[in-house]
């Protein structure tokens, strides 16, 4: 199997102010490029080719995890966002927001936090488990929380390349500004499948 980069469901500048055209450019266009040109190679006559990919980032190690996961993180990443859509998640979601973080301002507080807290690269990411329970983790390079068993379902990057062009060292005012592109329907729809 060869892995292929999915074309954006939007233009490259549509989630300016919040991302800038060239960030889109080098994040998706360059780095995200890289990891599945190298995800692809590392896969080419190995036991893991013809795993889906999630399969190969529950089972791989070393390199091609890092590879595999970073492939399928910024899909996932990229396609939460949307120059129009939902700001605010309702339903069941919602309901579980509420729940377990007080309310939607407390819950994107903890959100920032975690992400900002987050000693050099990595992800912050909110997941829901069997019995539909979400949580906040923090993830470590190309950590996911796909390997725990989890499933996610919103993550911000944090890696320096994720907004060093457009608010170079200020990861917190870069996490505040990706509220006003998430599209929670779409969060909304990984939640209920
Ligand atoms: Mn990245």
């Amino acid at each position: 199997m060869t892995y292929t980069q999915p074309t954006l469901p939007y233009a490259n500048d549509a989630l300016e102010p919040a991302i800038s055209e060239a960030t889109v450019n080098f994040h998706y266009g360059k780095h995200e490029k890289t990891y599945i040109d190298k995800l692809n190679e590392l896969i080419k006559g190995s036991e893991f080719e013809d795993m889906d990919l999630e399969e190969v980032i529950r089972h791989a190690e070393g390199p091609l995890y890092n590879n595999a996961s970073q492939a399928w993180n910024h899909i996932f990443y990229f396609f939460s966002f949307s120059p129009s859509g939902s700001r605010e998640p309702h339903g069941r979601l919602r309901e579980e927001i509420d729940r377990t973080f007080g309310s939607f301002e407390q819950f994107k507080k903890a959100f920032e936090d975690a992400g900002t807290g987050l000693f050099g690269s990595g992800w912050v990411w909110l997941s829901s488990d069997e019995n539909g329970k979400i949580f906040i983790t923090q993830g470590k390079n190309a950590e996911s929380p796909i390997t725990s068993g989890l499933r996610p379902l919103l993550c911000f990057d944090v890696w320096e390349h994720a907004y060093y062009l457009d608010y170079q060292n200020r990861r917190a005012d870069a996490l505040k500004q990706l509220w006003s592109i998430v599209d929670w329907d779409v969060v909304e729809n990984r939640y209920e499948d």
